[in-house]
């Protein structure tokens, strides 16, 4: 069995330092994909950003790994994009990549969309618990969990892996509902 890769706030920050995009409101983007069932509850559509600094096993995106790879976006333009057809989703998924070494850019893009009705749902190959305690000294981690209605959290682990799970590929991976955790302080799954 392979282990679990561990990221720590040192390689946090360095990914976050090589994947930055520019200007701090932009985003490196992998790609987007619409009317999307997988990837939480409703339509969806899922905007993979790029850049992660783990190397899981049997990783579904690859390609998305590179932290100087991708496309720069800018927030504004992401945003008119995502919201082409806000008439007949249900919500929007940051998927990765992770997320959380781009924290500020796609919290203000969360922002933005939550404006017009849609619900945010993240993936990373974080805990919980560990953004919890990270977001306590980097207001960025804490703007995008606020953001957020649900976290699919921890990385695919192909030991873990069973295709019967809603929204996620690993048994290790949960599904937590960010504004009752961030209210208890700790992890409170989200009952689909
Ligand atoms: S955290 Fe996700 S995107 Fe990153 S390597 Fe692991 S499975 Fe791939």
């Amino acid at each position: 069995m392979f282990a679990t890769p561990k990221v720590n706030s040192q390689g946090h920050k360095r990914a976050e330092a090589l994947c930055r995009a520019g200007a701090s409101l932009s985003v490196r983007v992998a790609g987007m994909s619409r009317e999307s069932v997988v990837d939480g509850p409703g339509l969806r559509t899922v905007l993979f950003t790029q850049g992660c600094p783990r190397s899981c096993p049997g990783c579904h995106n690859p390609d998305t790994q590179p932290l100087d790879g991708g496309v720069i976006r800018d927030v504004g333009t992401l945003f008119q994009e995502l919201i082409a057809d806000v008439e007949f989703v249900k919500g929007i998924t940051f998927s990765g990549g992770e997320p959380f070494i781009q924290a500020e850019p796609l919290a203000e893009l969360a922002r933005l969309l939550r404006q017009r009705g849609l619900d945010i749902i993240i993936y990373t190959g974080y805990l919980f618990e560990d953004l919890l305690k990270m977001s306590r000294t980097d207001q960025k981690i804490y703007s995008l969990l606020a953001a957020g209605d649900i976290l699919v959290d921890g990385p695919y682990i192909e030991a873990e892996s069973d295709l019967n799970l809603a929204f996620r590929g690993s048994r290790n991976q949960r599904l937590i509902d960010l504004p009752s955790s961030l209210q208890m302080g700790k992890a409170m799954e989200y009952e689909v």
